[in-house]
């Protein structure tokens, strides 16, 4: 503000000055000339100024360090306590130093992609008021022996002198995909990734606790067990931090923050939002407030509804809605087959159904989109056969009412052997206790055959007496393309009095 008070004022006199000069007849064409040079200068500095911030903002993710807080960083509530209590050994150096307290080198993020790991990086940058420089991985990668390493030392270079630039104390150099170049070296075959990773761990060798200005490493990867050992090893990355999905009071949190600068509907209820959205990472929820603000614009209102929100998520998971057409014969058998999935689900898992849809979307000609009534982390059998019933349920359905399957099952049957497969290996079979590594593939292909099998005869036996519900709403369905899962639900339990409502 006072810049441009200033600027102002001297724009003002210099051009008072001037007309000064011609009136007492005084030759101004030649002080004219100066100050339009003078101008270009100027001007030319501070666009290069700019190309060079812009330049520097690219590496280190457009924002400035210092614009990113932890309150900006949703759920992770455990992860930002231990970062932070980490980060407090770098700014208490004073007493680190007096204690003899070797200097943390390293932080290593870990955890699914899109939980925020890049966001905690850049927040530890601003919590300890240091440059933000960042790569990836998989930028460190060349054909050419020796390039890699050499980015790895221009990457220290370039902290060291943006910090000294800027007169911080200290930099953040944040490497995201670090299993790239920090994978465990085989000795033989990988010469550049191995002279990259020696390069990496020189640099860090080379960190000081008295050296000015300090550097902190963070990489994140989610193949942590990938890790070289010499990288993992106490004085380089010695700090593990877990970085999860988040649990329901966390993506209520993200949400809430992607809310922020969205006008929401007063009847919109972000936290039924959370609960559907179990299993979301955080970009997906960031991209769910993303989605549903499109869908307001495009339904031309003011605020972003429940009804936006509910579809983003199903864009989100599923994908954009696609216009491929089906033939009468093929949306009957998708519906059978949909609602062969809506109806063992809420048998097995009474409540659960949350839509049922005709809708082509992503690869999917339709979808049953699922309600979990609880973040759950541990399964029982018992849990996990309903969930193999529940996939086997479309592919039962088809052969109730047409004597046999499609192809369209083949995701399911998919799904339904890697369910089998954790309870092998967490001995919930009839196997036991069992290694799984140690089984050959047809032990694998007769104990999945064989319970795929079973769960597939109880689950017809289980549909089969509920005819009159799959022939009751598949008219609905057919001609509403979506029902909800109470109208679906109603309909279920007998009570067909115009309860099936499309969404
Ligand atoms: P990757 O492993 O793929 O690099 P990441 O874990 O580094 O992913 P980020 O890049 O930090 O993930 O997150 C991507 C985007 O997702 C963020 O810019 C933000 O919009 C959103 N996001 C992710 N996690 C959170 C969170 N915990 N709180 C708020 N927003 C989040």
């Amino acid at each position: 503000m006072l810049n441009k008070l200033w600027k102002e004022l001297s724009i003002g006199t210099g051009v008072g000055v001037i007309v000064f000069l011609a009136y007492i007849g005084v030759v101004t064409l030649p002080v004219l000339f100066a100050a339009a040079v003078l101008a270009l200068l100027v001007v030319a500095v501070r666009s290069r100024g700019n190309l060079a911030t812009a330049h520097g903002g690219r590496r280190s993710g457009l924002k400035p360090s210092g614009s990113l807080s932890f309150e900006e960083i949703g759920g992770q509530e455990r992860a930002k306590q231990e970062l932070i209590e980490a980060l407090d050994f770098l700014v208490n150096q004073e007493e680190i130093a007096r204690l003899g307290i070797r200097p943390l080198k390293g932080i290593l993020l870990t955890g699914p992609p899109g939980t925020g790991k890049t966001l905690l990086a850049k927040a530890a940058a601003a919590y300890t008021d240091s440059i933000y420089v960042a790569a990836s991985g998989s930028e460190f990668v060349e054909m050419y022996v020796g390039v890699g390493a050499g980015r790895i030392r221009d990457l220290f270079k370039e902290a060291r002198q943006k910090a000294q630039k800027s007169g911080k104390s200290s930099a953040v150099i944040f490497i995201d995909e670090i299993d790239v170049i920090g994978g465990k070296r085989d000795g033989g075959q990988h010469r550049e990734y191995d002279q990259t990773l020696n390069q990496l761990l020189t640099e860090m060798d080379g960190i000081y606790t008295n050296e000015s200005p300090r550097i902190l490493l963070i990489a994140a990867t989610n193949r942590k067990e990938m890790l070289d050992s010499a990288l993992v090893r106490p004085g380089r990355f010695d700090r593990h931090i877990q970085v999860d999905l988040p649990d329901k009071k966390g993506r209520l949190h993200i949400l809430s923050l992607h809310a922020r600068n969205k006008p929401l509907h007063e009847e919109a209820n972000l936290e039924r939002i959370a609960e559907e959205s179990f299993g979301f990472s955080g970009a997906q929820l960031e991209s769910v407030m993303n989605e549903a603000a499109i869908y307001a614009m495009r339904d031309k209102r003011e605020a972003i509804m429940q009804q936006h929100l509910s579809m983003a998520i199903d864009k989100v998971m599923m994908g954009e809605k696609t216009d491929r057409e089906a033939s009468r014969e093929e949306r009957e058998r998708i519906a059978l087959h949909e609602l062969g999935h809506a109806i063992a689900a809420e048998l097995v898992r009474p409540g659960s159904v949350s839509t049922v849809a005709l809708s082509p979307r992503g690869q999917a000609m339709g979808y049953v989109r699922h309600n979990p009534e609880k973040d759950q982390y541990l399964y029982t059998k018992d849990f996990l056969e309903a969930q193999i019933m529940i996939a086997l349920g479309g592919a039962a359905a088809e052969e109730i009412f047409y004597g046999g399957r499609s192809t369209g099952s083949r995701g399911d049957f998919d799904q339904a052997m890697g369910i089998v497969r954790t309870m092998v290996e967490s001995g919930l079979t009839e196997l036991g206790i069992i290694d799984g590594s140690m089984m050959t593939p047809d032990r694998w292909a007769s104990i999945s055959s064989t319970m795929l099998d079973q769960l597939m005869e109880r689950t017809k036996a289980m549909l089969l007496k509920q005819r009159n519900v799959f022939l009751g709403s598949l008219d609905i369905l057919l001609k509403e393309e979506t029902l909800s899962g109470e109208g679906f639900r109603k309909l279920l339990h007998g009570q067909p009095d115009n309860a099936l409502t499309p969404v």
